[in-house]
């Protein structure tokens, strides 16, 4: 399958349109930002790393009765994905307080939380990411209640499904963020999960193994991705 128009440059991946209509191939490169676009750089090799894990990380979702657009790994840094129509809501979930979380509430970062939590952000550059909650999301008309219901389950079922796939690598997943899309009449996982997007920690050494090295300048950030890299590809 090869690459067409670029439809869409984002900050960590390129979009790009197939010969086929309902196709298209995500390419994800090395930058980095934090922030909402104000910190930028760049993690050498992040981009095979994100790209592979996130393959690996979809078809253990798949086959545990999680749709999702994974089709093919083309490349070290290319897939051909699904086309979805993405749902503009980052679904959050949380399992231990940790960055925004514990800044909000005044909870230590590291403290383990009663239940996990779901949480939603409106996907809106220009508006700064607010925090939504489900009825500001069906009055808005982002999503319809059965929709969201559907989101919400599936999210908690995710977290589970990857709580458990991450401490057989001795990692603890501590919060995540994932995206879904309309694919015909379903609600499909979408888009990456990755130590952009995931917070990571060692489960014996509690070290930050994720993005957060590269937001907060903690230093070894190449060595973080690459690390959980090699628990997981094993
Ligand atoms: P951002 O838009 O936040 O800068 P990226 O750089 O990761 O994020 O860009 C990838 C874009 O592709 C995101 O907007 C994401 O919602 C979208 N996307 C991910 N998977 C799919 C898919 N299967 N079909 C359509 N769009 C997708
Ligand atoms: N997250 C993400 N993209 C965003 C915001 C958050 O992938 O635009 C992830 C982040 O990596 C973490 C989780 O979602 O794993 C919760 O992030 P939080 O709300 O604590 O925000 P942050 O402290 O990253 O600003």
């Amino acid at each position: 399958m090869k690459k067409l128009k670029m439809l869409y440059e984002g900050k960590a991946k390129k979009v790009y349109q197939t010969e086929k209509e309902n196709l298209y191939i995500v390419d994800y490169k090395d930058d980095a930002t934090a922030f909402n676009g104000l910190k930028k750089g760049s993690i050498l090799g992040k981009g095979v790393i994100n790209n592979k894990m996130t393959n690996i990380v979809f078809q253990y979702l798949a086959e545990n009765g999680i749709e999702n657009h994974f089709v093919e790994e083309l490349s070290d840094r290319e897939t051909l994905v699904k086309k979805v129509q993405i749902v503009p809501l980052e679904v959050i979930v949380r399992n231990i307080a940790a960055g925004s979380f514990s800044k909000k509430f005044g909870v230590e970062e590291g403290t383990p939380l009663k239940n996990p939590v779901l949480e939603f952000s409106y996907k809106n550059d220009a508006l700064g990411d607010p925090m939504i909650n489900e009825m500001q999301i069906t009055a808005i008309g982002i999503a319809t209640e059965k929709e969201l219901e559907t989101i919400s389950k599936s999210a908690l079922k995710i977290n589970a499904l990857m709580q458990k796939f991450f401490l057989e690598k001795e990692i603890i997943l501590v919060d995540f963020k994932i995206e879904f899309g309309k694919y015909g009449d379903k609600i499909i996982l979408a888009d990456e999960v990755s130590p952009d997007t995931c917070r990571l920690w060692d489960a014996n050494t509690k070290e930050k193994l994720d993005k957060d090295r590269f937001r907060r300048d903690l230093g070894g950030v190449e060595e973080a991705y690459q690390e959980v890299w090699r628990r997981i590809k094993e």
